[in-house]
């Protein structure tokens, strides 16, 4: 498919109306293992972005700059630590696909592996931290060999999307060793990591606007 900026901006509001929905359920695992803020977190980061982005001209922008205005968007509106983390992964996003007027399924693959990437290098967690890498490095994986196995992009984004579940899932028999949950040892032990279930919801949010 080619994906163009209108596509984008449709992506990035579609983003912000799941955090709202899941901001309550983000703030309540927040709240077990941290300060009960990530929700409320990735919902301002989130509307931000979608705000910022649907402003620009989809004729004179590209993709590009729909990522790093929502990079910037998103990480002035956030101050905790999510914060940087996905402004990073959009700035990456943005230059993995520079000089492109529309995205095809490559390059759509390639941007959402530098998000993965761009977590994993700003916040320099390993996957077993009990982080949001618990989601994203398998996502990223999975993507990426669909697409080496010549998946069309739904197909690699539903298979991402089923690989941040398990890793999600995983993170609760995990103790974090980065993080403010870091601090709690093994009374973390049996909760998700918040920053893992709200990757799950971005990754489905991703993967289901690209299926009509
Ligand atoms: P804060 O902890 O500052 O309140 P949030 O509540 O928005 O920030 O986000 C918490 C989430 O951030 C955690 O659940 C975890 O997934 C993620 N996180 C924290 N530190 C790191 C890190 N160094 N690398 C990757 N993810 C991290
Ligand atoms: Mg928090």
């Amino acid at each position: 498919m080619q994906i163009e900026v209108v596509r984008l901006q449709d992506m990035f509001s579609a983003i912000a109306q799941a955090m709202a929905r899941e901001k309550e359920r983000l703030c309540e695992l927040d709240g077990v293992i941290g300060d009960a803020d990530h929700g409320i977190a990735m919902e301002l980061g989130f509307s931000a972005a979608a705000k910022a982005v649907a402003a620009l001209d989809p004729v004179s922008s590209d993709p590009t700059a729909v990522f790093n205005t929502a990079a910037k968007s998103f990480l002035s509106a956030v101050g905790a630590s999510s914060g940087p983390l996905y402004a990073t992964a959009l700035m990456r996003a943005g230059a993995a696909v520079k000089g492109k007027i529309s995205l095809t399924d490559n390059d759509m693959v390639d941007a959402f592996e530098a998000m993965a990437k761009g977590i994993q290098e700003r916040g320099k967690a390993e996957p077993g931290e009990k982080t949001m890498v618990d989601a994203w490095a398998p996502a990223a994986a999975a993507a990426r060999s669909a697409q080496l196995g010549g998946k069309p992009l739904v197909a690699c984004l539903k298979a991402a999307l089923d690989a941040a579940a398990s890793g999600a899932e995983a993170t609760k028999e995990m103790v974090a060793t980065k993080g403010r949950s870091s601090r709690l040892g093994d009374r973390v032990i049996g909760h998700m990591d918040p920053g893992a279930a709200s990757a799950v919801v971005l990754i489905d949010t991703i993967a289901h606007s690209f299926d009509a």
